[in-house]
């Protein structure tokens, strides 16, 4: 199959040449020729599959006839975050390139005003997060009638994040005749309603199970007992060790644990920066962009602050903590190993973690390999974390509140149980000295500043 059998426009098939693409991949080869035919699409598919391309191409192949009116635009792309937002519109960049289109963009986080001038000169393509039309459009910024196709991207991770309410209202407001594609990587309940819902007999196009992990992907679990000093000290260790690393993302289930790790890292020497959603756009953009031009090596991220984000090559993923979520770690781990390349993902377990572990497992249908001793399950965990208070069932609730210098002390105390086991070498006694001494870290993930 290749590019020039899909009904692409030239100038579009000219943009994919320059792009480097060779041939579409299955989501586009199966998606692109019925969005040509204006049909509705239900295509389950993740990130990392070329899912962009194939509803962004065959939109401008479409747009070329036409044009846009003022404040009216022709297509709406609807994103759960603003950096799948950004991404989108930087793809279409990338693709319009022989076209004269608009493209605008409204995202929380920025200003307005740039983008009310595209609308209201006329966009033939608006990329939006839902809460931000919706804003607009109680602002009476913005007209829904023009739309001829509407994009609901990531609808799964839309259900997470609570934007089902505002995608009804949006789905709404725009004409009933319009095309619609629609993009899950998964199909719960909520999913199934809204697309039978919002779509009118949709071809469907399933590219991967959403359970299913490349096979180019080397998992390894790590035991750890739950002190967050002694799941730093781990990582530092799995990130010193780690062969043919040359950059990685860390994932962490909280905020506030970005936030920490950073800091610690940081602290350590490491060359790394944090992406959570309460930070300004500002931050997240340059952060990203410092780990996209390799200025930092390690990128440490919330699963809704890294979902989807096209950071090609990652060659390790380090999962802080067991995803609450099993599909998270499909998608976290996704983000190596892509397009053929090797990608090796490591994740810390604790004895607390048995659930969490056990239905990754089951999700993706495979042992995970330990690397040293397995865990030992602790079986009271529910109840410890039903009945007692302090520092073993939520350890950073009462840290948080201890004063600065108290965190660092802890980090740093003499003790270790079962990471001494697996890995050897770990010395509490001083970390910096340990673990984060400049002439341990590989000179590559040296912290320039
Ligand atoms: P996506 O799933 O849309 O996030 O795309 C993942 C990555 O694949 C992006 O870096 C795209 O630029 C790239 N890509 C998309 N289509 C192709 C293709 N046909 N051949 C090679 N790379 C592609």
């Amino acid at each position: 199959m290749s590019f020039d059998d899909l009904g692409l426009s030239k100038k579009v098939l000219a943009a994919v040449e320059a792009s480097g693409y060779t041939e579409p991949t299955p989501i586009q080869a199966q998606a692109i020729p019925h969005v040509m035919q204006h049909r509705d699409v239900l295509g389950i598919a993740q990130t990392g599959t070329g899912k962009t391309a194939s509803f962004t191409l065959p939109m401008l192949s479409l747009l070329e006839k036409g044009r846009a009116r003022a404040r009216m635009p022709r297509t709406l792309i609807l994103e759960p975050t603003r950096e799948l937002a950004a991404q989108v519109e930087e793809n279409l960049n990338k693709y319009s390139q022989n076209h004269k289109l608009t493209v605008a963009l409204l995202i929380g986080g920025t200003s307005f005003e740039e983008q009310f001038k595209k609308l209201d000169r006329g966009a033939d393509i608006l990329i939006a997060t839902p809460g931000r039309l919706l804003d607009c459009f109680d602002r009476g910024k913005i007209l829904m009638t023009g739309v001829e196709v509407l994009v609901i991207d990531e609808a799964d991770r839309m259900l997470d994040m609570g934007f089902i309410p505002d995608i009804e209202k949006i789905c709404k407001m725009v004409p009933f005749t319009r095309q619609t594609l629609f993009f899950s990587a998964t199909m719960p309940p909520e999913i199934e309603r809204l697309a039978n819902q919002f779509l009118q007999n949709p071809v469907q196009v399933t590219v991967a199970r959403a359970s299913s992990t490349s096979e180019t992907i080397t998992q390894y679990a790590v035991a750890s007992e739950i002190e967050d000093w002694e799941k730093r000290a781990l990582l530092r260790k799995l990130i010193d060790d780690a062969e043919e690393l040359k950059n990685g993302i860390v994932f962490c289930n909280r905020k506030r644990d970005v936030a920490n790790l950073w800091k610690s890292l940081d602290r350590h020497g490491y060359s790394a920066g944090a992406l959570h959603g309460d930070m300004d756009q500002t931050s997240r953009t340059a952060t990203l962009k410092a780990f996209k031009d390799n200025k930092i090596s390690l990128l440490i991220a919330s699963d809704v602050a890294a979902r989807g984000l096209d950071i090609p090559d990652v060659s390790h993923v380090f999962n802080f903590d067991v995803p609450v979520n099993a599909e998270d770690y499909v998608h976290r781990i996704g983000r190596t190993g892509r397009a053929g390349r090797k990608g090796t993902a490591y994740m810390v377990v604790t004895p607390e973690e048995q659930k969490g572990f056990e239905a990754i497992e089951k999700l993706i249908d495979k042992e995970i390999d330990w690397l040293g001793d397995k865990v030992e399950w602790d079986e009271r965990a529910g109840k410890k974390r039903r009945g007692k208070k302090g520092k073993s069932d939520r350890p950073e609730k009462s840290r948080s509140k201890a004063p600065k210098q108290a965190n660092e002390a802890e980090e740093a105390r003499p003790r270790n149980r079962r990471g001494k086991d697996i890995i050897p070498e770990i010395d509490h006694s001083d970390a910096t000295h340990a673990f984060g001494g400049e002439e341990h870290v590989p000179a590559f993930l040296l912290n320039a500043g």
